[in-house]
């Protein structure tokens, strides 16, 4: 599923969407939670997320439960596919949260015993 499924499921037209930065600021999310209308139907939104739409790039999604419930399953997965993926993840959000980050790797991929 891509997200274009998620928007048409909506009724959504991703040029109504606000523009976003990449990256997911979490102080900035929770800050629009109830406060936001959701963009499929104009209630407060419960959940709020970062969409990358070709064509129009980074765009904010808020929805409401329902809506969130109704779109969640065609969501593509947002978990990193590679090591360096989630490293970049974890990078990130340790930067949002001003922390020193070390990361160690088992990069054999074996089982300690
Ligand atoms: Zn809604």
């Amino acid at each position: 599923m891509t997200i274009d499924d998620v928007l048409h499921r909506l009724g959504v037209d991703p040029a109504d969407l606000t523009s976003a930065p990449a990256r997911h600021v979490h102080r900035e999310a929770a800050a629009r939670i109830g406060r936001n209308p959701c963009a499929g139907c104009g209630r407060p939104a419960r959940a709020t997320g970062i969409i990358d739409v070709p064509g129009y790039g980074h765009r904010r999604l808020d929805r409401c439960r329902d809506c969130f419930l109704a779109t969640i399953d065609l969501e593509p997965s947002r978990v990193p596919g590679t090591i360096d993926g989630i490293v970049a993840d974890l990078r990130a959000a340790a930067a949002e949260a001003a922390v020193q980050l070390t990361v160690v790797i088992d990069d054999k991929g074996g089982r300690r015993g």
